[in-house]
């Protein structure tokens, strides 16, 4: 009946309005394209695309990420994300 009810997610009422309300101010077709783009907005305050194998890489500092998937460590150099080592 809704879009929402295929994700494995138990939302309550009030955040499915919320939901609804947001899907409209968006523009969004659906309550799961609301949820995608409230989750890559959130992950680029706390993570950061690896330069080395393209997986996120969670950030541990202002200039400073590691990486989960390769494990490097990437650091902000003039603006720009480097694997560092
Ligand atoms: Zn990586």
């Amino acid at each position: 009946m809704c879009e929402a009810d295929s994700l494995s997610l138990s939302l309550s009422p009030e955040e499915r309005e919320l939901i609804a309300l947001l899907r409209e101010e968006m523009g969004l077709p659906d309550d799961e394209a609301v949820l995608h783009m409230l989750v890559r907005q959130a992950a680029q305050r706390v993570a950061i695309t690896c330069p080395s194998c393209g997986h996120y890489a969670k950030r541990t500092a202002e200039d400073e990420a590691r990486c989960r998937s390769c494990l490097s460590v990437i650091k902000l150099v003039e603006g720009i994300w480097q694997v560092s080592g």
